[in-house]
């Protein structure tokens, strides 16, 4: 029995600028040169940085984005909680005047505690209550 040893292949550089065929020395050679091996690790490298600006910047807009839903359906929410207390309140007067119910003016949903104050009871509805325009806007 005889033991034949198989020519090695050439292969062909990897790098781009060479592209010269050659014969692999050791295991996992994929350039002729260690020039041609530094070359390559350049352009990896180069590759790899813009991927990561790349992912970066994706993850940014995301995240923008996000935050512009979220503030969204926080502008959406309180719409429609303000109308549901301006219709709870509707026998109601004024939270803060003495107006009656039938005033015929404009009429706003309060916060009893401002949202910029006490954002996280923007939604308490024991913290809104129906007051006519002229107090809300004071
Ligand atoms: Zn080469
Ligand atoms: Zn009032």
């Amino acid at each position: 029995m005889t033991i034949e040893r198989k020519q090695p292949k050439p292969k062909t550089c990897k790098n781009p600028a060479c592209g010269e065929k050659f014969v692999a020395q050791r295991l996992g050679q994929a350039v002729c040169s260690p020039k041609c091996g530094l070359a390559i690790k350049d352009v990896n490298q180069t590759k790899a940085r813009k991927a990561l600006a790349d992912v970066g910047r994706r993850d940014i807009k995301v995240r923008k984005e996000a935050l512009k839903t979220r503030a969204d359906h926080a502008r959406e929410a309180q719409a429609v909680i303000n109308r549901y207390v301006r219709l709870r309140d509707a026998h109601l007067g004024c939270i803060s005047c003495d107006k009656p119910a039938t005033w015929g003016g404009q009429w706003h949903c309060s916060h009893f505690r401002s949202v910029g104050a006490a954002p996280h009871i923007r939604y308490n509805l024991w913290n809104m209550n129906r007051a006519c325009s002229v107090c809300n806007n004071h």
